[in-house]
Protein backbone atom coordinates (compact mmCIF):
# COMPACT_ATOMS: atom_id res chain seq x y z
CA UNK A 1 0.00 0.00 0.00
CA UNK A 2 1.16 3.52 -0.18
CA UNK A 3 1.09 6.55 2.11
CA UNK A 4 -1.12 8.94 0.30
CA UNK A 5 -4.68 8.37 -1.73
CA UNK A 6 -2.47 10.96 -3.70
CA UNK A 7 -0.44 8.18 -4.56
CA UNK A 8 -2.60 6.43 -7.46
CA UNK A 9 -2.83 10.16 -9.40
CA UNK A 10 0.83 9.93 -10.05
CA UNK A 11 0.62 6.33 -10.90
CA UNK A 12 -2.20 7.41 -13.68
CA UNK A 13 -0.15 10.03 -15.08
CA UNK A 14 2.64 7.76 -15.24
CA UNK A 15 0.48 5.71 -17.27
CA UNK A 16 -0.51 7.96 -19.65
CA UNK A 17 2.23 10.16 -20.12
CA UNK A 18 5.11 7.94 -19.21
CA UNK A 19 7.09 10.22 -16.70
CA UNK A 20 9.22 7.58 -14.69
CA UNK A 21 12.03 5.91 -16.26
CA UNK A 22 14.50 3.52 -14.56
CA UNK A 23 17.33 5.29 -12.73
CA UNK A 24 16.16 8.80 -12.81
CA UNK A 25 16.94 11.52 -10.24
CA UNK A 26 13.13 13.33 -8.93
CA UNK A 27 12.20 15.93 -6.92
CA UNK A 28 8.94 16.01 -5.34
CA UNK A 29 7.90 19.47 -4.14
CA UNK A 30 5.14 19.20 -0.96
CA UNK A 31 6.04 15.05 -0.83
CA UNK A 32 4.59 14.67 2.40
CA UNK A 33 3.60 11.79 3.76
CA UNK A 34 5.59 10.15 0.75
CA UNK A 35 3.20 8.52 -1.91
CA UNK A 36 4.66 9.76 -4.94
CA UNK A 37 7.88 9.40 -3.48
CA UNK A 38 7.26 5.32 -3.06
CA UNK A 39 5.29 5.50 -6.44
CA UNK A 40 8.35 7.10 -8.23
CA UNK A 41 10.90 4.73 -6.77
CA UNK A 42 8.58 1.28 -7.41
CA UNK A 43 8.73 2.19 -10.56
CA UNK A 44 12.30 2.81 -10.88
CA UNK A 45 13.50 6.38 -10.16
CA UNK A 46 16.75 6.01 -9.09
CA UNK A 47 16.87 8.95 -6.48
CA UNK A 48 14.47 11.13 -4.83
CA UNK A 49 14.92 14.16 -3.21
CA UNK A 50 11.88 15.86 -1.33
CA UNK A 51 10.80 18.90 0.37
CA UNK A 52 7.76 19.54 2.62
CA UNK A 53 6.70 21.26 5.64
CA UNK A 54 5.49 18.61 7.39
CA UNK A 55 8.28 16.22 8.53
CA UNK A 56 7.88 12.62 6.50
CA UNK A 57 9.08 9.45 7.87
CA UNK A 58 11.97 8.03 6.14
CA UNK A 59 12.13 6.17 2.42
CA UNK A 60 14.76 3.89 1.55
CA UNK A 61 16.32 5.46 -1.72
CA UNK A 62 15.17 9.19 -0.31
CA UNK A 63 16.14 12.25 0.77
CA UNK A 64 13.70 14.25 2.40
CA UNK A 65 13.61 17.52 3.72
CA UNK A 66 11.82 19.37 5.82
CA UNK A 67 11.15 22.61 4.86
CA UNK A 68 9.36 25.44 3.39
CA UNK A 69 10.04 25.23 -0.16
CA UNK A 70 9.42 29.08 -0.90
CA UNK A 71 12.16 30.22 1.50
CA UNK A 72 15.53 31.33 0.14
CA UNK A 73 17.34 28.74 0.87
CA UNK A 74 15.09 25.73 -0.09
CA UNK A 75 16.21 25.61 -3.58
CA UNK A 76 19.65 25.28 -2.93
CA UNK A 77 19.17 22.49 -0.20
CA UNK A 78 17.35 20.63 -2.60
CA UNK A 79 19.83 20.94 -5.12
CA UNK A 80 22.36 19.36 -3.10
CA UNK A 81 19.71 16.17 -2.11
CA UNK A 82 19.19 15.73 -5.74
CA UNK A 83 22.93 15.60 -6.23
CA UNK A 84 22.71 16.38 -9.60
CA UNK A 85 20.57 17.21 -12.74
CA UNK A 86 17.21 15.82 -12.27
CA UNK A 87 15.05 14.05 -14.78
CA UNK A 88 11.73 15.08 -13.42
CA UNK A 89 10.15 17.39 -10.80
CA UNK A 90 7.38 16.43 -9.45
CA UNK A 91 5.38 19.47 -7.58
CA UNK A 92 1.90 17.94 -5.78
CA UNK A 93 2.29 21.49 -3.13
CA UNK A 94 -0.98 22.58 -2.15
CA UNK A 95 -0.99 25.65 0.46
CA UNK A 96 -2.89 25.99 4.07
CA UNK A 97 -5.67 27.59 2.83
CA UNK A 98 -6.92 30.18 5.10
CA UNK A 99 -10.34 30.62 3.96
CA UNK A 100 -9.97 34.44 2.34
CA UNK A 101 -10.26 33.56 -1.80
CA UNK A 102 -7.90 36.11 -2.82
CA UNK A 103 -5.04 35.49 -0.58
CA UNK A 104 -5.33 31.66 -1.26
CA UNK A 105 -5.32 32.82 -4.88
CA UNK A 106 -2.14 34.51 -5.21
CA UNK A 107 -0.40 32.30 -2.54
CA UNK A 108 -1.25 29.18 -5.26
CA UNK A 109 0.34 30.71 -7.80
CA UNK A 110 3.38 31.76 -6.26
CA UNK A 111 3.69 28.32 -5.46
CA UNK A 112 3.31 26.88 -9.06
CA UNK A 113 5.59 29.89 -10.23
CA UNK A 114 8.29 28.64 -7.64
CA UNK A 115 8.02 25.04 -8.28
CA UNK A 116 8.40 26.14 -12.14
CA UNK A 117 11.49 28.47 -11.63
CA UNK A 118 12.82 25.50 -9.50
CA UNK A 119 11.95 23.03 -12.66
CA UNK A 120 13.78 25.43 -15.10
CA UNK A 121 16.82 25.80 -13.16
CA UNK A 122 17.58 22.00 -12.60
CA UNK A 123 16.01 19.87 -15.21
CA UNK A 124 18.39 18.26 -17.80
CA UNK A 125 17.46 18.99 -21.47
CA UNK A 126 14.49 16.58 -22.28
CA UNK A 127 13.83 16.69 -18.59
CA UNK A 128 9.73 16.71 -17.36
CA UNK A 129 8.12 19.00 -15.04
CA UNK A 130 4.78 18.08 -13.40
CA UNK A 131 2.40 20.27 -11.00
CA UNK A 132 -0.57 20.61 -9.47
CA UNK A 133 -2.67 23.53 -10.07
CA UNK A 134 -6.01 24.76 -9.51
CA UNK A 135 -8.59 26.89 -11.25
CA UNK A 136 -6.60 29.82 -12.66
CA UNK A 137 -3.71 28.80 -10.77
CA UNK A 138 -0.80 28.92 -13.40
CA UNK A 139 -0.47 32.85 -14.37
CA UNK A 140 0.10 33.42 -17.79
CA UNK A 141 3.41 34.39 -17.55
CA UNK A 142 4.59 31.12 -15.88
CA UNK A 143 2.45 29.34 -18.36
CA UNK A 144 4.23 31.34 -21.23
CA UNK A 145 7.79 30.58 -19.49
CA UNK A 146 6.53 26.92 -19.48
CA UNK A 147 5.82 26.50 -23.38
CA UNK A 148 8.66 28.69 -24.81
CA UNK A 149 11.25 26.22 -22.24
CA UNK A 150 9.22 23.00 -23.31
CA UNK A 151 8.39 21.53 -26.16
CA UNK A 152 4.71 20.49 -25.28
CA UNK A 153 2.77 21.85 -22.35
CA UNK A 154 -0.68 20.01 -21.00
CA UNK A 155 -3.12 19.62 -18.78
CA UNK A 156 -5.00 16.76 -17.24
CA UNK A 157 -7.22 15.45 -14.65
CA UNK A 158 -6.53 12.31 -13.44
CA UNK A 159 -9.45 9.92 -12.51
CA UNK A 160 -8.10 9.51 -8.93
CA UNK A 161 -8.26 12.81 -8.55
CA UNK A 162 -12.83 14.04 -7.28
CA UNK A 163 -14.19 15.66 -9.82
CA UNK A 164 -15.73 18.36 -7.05
CA UNK A 165 -12.05 19.57 -6.61
CA UNK A 166 -10.68 22.26 -8.46
CA UNK A 167 -7.27 20.93 -9.11
CA UNK A 168 -5.64 19.36 -12.51
CA UNK A 169 -2.08 18.63 -13.14
CA UNK A 170 -0.08 20.70 -15.63
CA UNK A 171 2.34 18.32 -17.49
CA UNK A 172 5.55 19.54 -19.14
CA UNK A 173 7.81 17.81 -21.39
CA UNK A 174 11.15 17.91 -23.31
CA UNK A 175 13.28 20.65 -21.45
CA UNK A 176 14.74 22.61 -24.29
CA UNK A 177 17.74 23.20 -21.39
N1 LIG B 1 2.25 13.90 -3.11
C1 LIG B 1 2.09 13.69 -1.66
C2 LIG B 1 1.92 12.22 -1.41
O1 LIG B 1 1.58 11.48 -2.34
O2 LIG B 1 2.15 11.77 -0.28
C3 LIG B 1 0.92 14.49 -1.11
C4 LIG B 1 1.18 15.99 -1.07
S1 LIG B 1 -0.06 16.97 -0.27
C5 LIG B 1 -1.38 16.94 -1.42
C6 LIG B 1 0.58 18.61 -0.43
C7 LIG B 1 1.74 18.93 0.48
O3 LIG B 1 2.29 20.22 0.14
C8 LIG B 1 1.39 18.98 1.96
O4 LIG B 1 2.03 17.94 2.64
C9 LIG B 1 1.92 20.35 2.41
O5 LIG B 1 2.53 20.33 3.67
C10 LIG B 1 2.93 20.67 1.32
N2 LIG B 1 3.27 22.09 1.21
C11 LIG B 1 2.44 23.14 1.05
N3 LIG B 1 3.13 24.29 1.02
C12 LIG B 1 4.45 23.96 1.17
C13 LIG B 1 5.66 24.72 1.23
N4 LIG B 1 5.65 26.05 1.15
N5 LIG B 1 6.82 24.04 1.37
C14 LIG B 1 6.83 22.69 1.48
N6 LIG B 1 5.72 21.93 1.44
C15 LIG B 1 4.54 22.56 1.29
Amino acid sequence: GYRSRAAYKLIELDDKFGLIRPGMRVADLGAAPGGWAQVALKRGAGHVAGVDLLEIAPIPGAILLHMDFTEPEAAEALKEALGGPADLVLSDLAPWTTGHKATDHLRIVALVETAALFAMDVLKPGGTFVAKVFQGGASHDVLDALKTRFDKVRHYKPPASRTESAETFLIAQGFKG
